[in-house]
């Protein structure tokens, strides 16, 4: 997608007036809404870049969902320059390949090499954890760099003076507002200046966890702990990702499949039918079944998008988005945090040369330019994957299952 003419403007504009020089770089306040996985890897680099970082975060404690994350190299890279390699590694489990399965005989349909080959052609691994190891991760990295405000819902924000104000009623003043409250963000509406709803995407993911140890058990899950691959079965609107993380010692399952309206709550993870999850799989390949056994309870996540957005900066230069907040999407990539981290090293990059109040706006619109046109695609190829994975049966399937093999026999051969 092409850049707006405006934004493609402020790139030329902004990148030769800095110059980097730790001494000159005037100390900003910066205040965060929310404190997700993108708004800590935010507190990090922004103080890390020398700013003041307050976080304002309506839950009372830090907790990530019971889940694994797919940490492709892209970000994986970045933790490891940030210092956080050795406990990635202890953390998390490298896959050897990804598979592709017919959903209801369990043939192999694509294949491709990964463990080795990710840090020969990305320079870094593609690795799986769980959520909430990374986020104790980013927890430790930020927390020198940050004053962390829990139990403080964001009520409202005045963009054109950079100040909040919490449920309780206390207002704070910042010079810079960044919006990383998630895909049901508030500090959207104000940069926007209107509600905008998610759209429903006709989908939902069941996620679960299972003890490897009841795996190993069964000689015909045993390989799946042995031998570390991300699998995929495919069928007809529904999909099934599973991947080991914590040391081969849990196995983690998502299952895509269409929402039956979900109840949508403030939460965003719902507990759901264990009963109702089987039913939504019944007649899938004896793995999965055997896998859907093992399952002792599950949530149940409603999936909502957006379409991109115009602008992530509000006309006052003083309030930006990052994260879900203005580019959610569809998990079909595993690309959701992925973006809204390096989100985070862009803003940090950039403000880790700002001079002047004045360069303020200019440096977030060029943030916005950078990004835009990244996120954008991965909003949209997000979408894309939710057609192609979930074709029904039938000549289109048939062309994709073909094209997929013969990826997996150049690959093999
Ligand atoms: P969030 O994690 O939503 O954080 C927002 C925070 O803001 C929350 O803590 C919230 O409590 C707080 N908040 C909200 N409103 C306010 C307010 N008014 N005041 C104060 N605080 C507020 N991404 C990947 O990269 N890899 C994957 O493998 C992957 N798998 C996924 C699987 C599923 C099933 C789903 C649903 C998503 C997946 N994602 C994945 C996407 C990823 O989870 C999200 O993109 C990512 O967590 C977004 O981070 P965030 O910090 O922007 O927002």
């Amino acid at each position: 997608m092409a850049l707006q003419p405006e934004l493609e403007t402020q790139i030329p504009h902004v990148l030769p007036s800095i110059r980097h020089n730790p001494s000159t770089v005037l100390p900003l306040h910066f205040a965060i809404v929310g404190c997700g996985l993108g708004g800590l890897a935010a507190a990090f680099c922004l103080g890390r870049a020398g700013h003041t970082v307050s976080v304002f975060e309506s839950a009372s404690c830090l907790q990530e969902v019971g889940a694994g994350i797919q940490i492709s190299p892209n970000v994986s890279r970045l933790l490891i320059r940030w210092g956080l390699g050795d406990e990635l590694r202890r953390a998390s489990v490298k896959p050897d390949s990804i598979t592709f399965r017919r959903y209801n005989t369990g043939h192999r349909v694509g294949w491709t090499k990964w463990g080795e080959n990710m840090d020969r052609d990305y320079g870094s691994p593609y690795c799986h954890v769980h959520r909430a190891d990374l986020l104790n991760m980013l927890f430790k990295l930020a927390s020198p760099y940050m004053t962390l405000y829990l139990n403080s819902r964001v009520v409202s924000v005045d963009a054109d003076h950079a100040q909040l104000t919490l449920a309780s009623g206390r207002t704070f003043l910042a010079d810079v507002i960044i919006g990383a409250d998630g895909v049901k963000s508030k500090t959207r509406e104000v940069v926007i200046g209107r509600r905008d709803m998610p759209i429903p995407t006709g989908d939902a993911a069941y996620r679960a966890i299972i003890p490897a140890s009841e795996m190993l058990k069964d000689p015909e899950l045993k390989p799946l702990v042995d031998h570390p691959e991300m699998t995929g079965w495919i069928g007809p609107g529904r999909h099934i990702m599973a991947y080991l993380i914590r040391d081969r010692q849990e196995y983690n399952i998502v299952m895509l499949h269409p929402d039956r309206g979900t109840r949508r709550g403030e939460a965003y993870d719902i507990p759901g039918s264990v009963q109702q999850m089987r039913d939504d799989f019944a007649g899938w390949e004896p793995r999965v079944q055997k896998l859907l056994k093992l399952v002792s309870h599950t949530l149940i996540w409603p999936l909502l998008d957006r379409d991109p957005l115009d602008t992530w900066v509000h006309p006052s230069g003083k309030v930006a988005l990052m994260g879900d907040a203005c580019h959610p999407m569809l998990p079909y990539r595993a690309q959701g945090c992925a973006m809204a981290i390096e989100d985070a090293a862009v803003l940090g990059i950039l403000f880790s040369h700002v001079t002047s109040r004045r360069q303020i706006g200019p440096l977030l619109r060029a943030y916005q330019a950078l990004r835009y046109p990244r996120t954008t695609d991965t909003q949209l190829a997000a979408r894309l994957n939710q057609k192609i994975f979930h074709l029904p049966d039938g000549p289109e399937q048939q062309e994709r299952d073909i094209s997929m093999r013969e990826g997996m026999e150049d690959a093999l051969r």
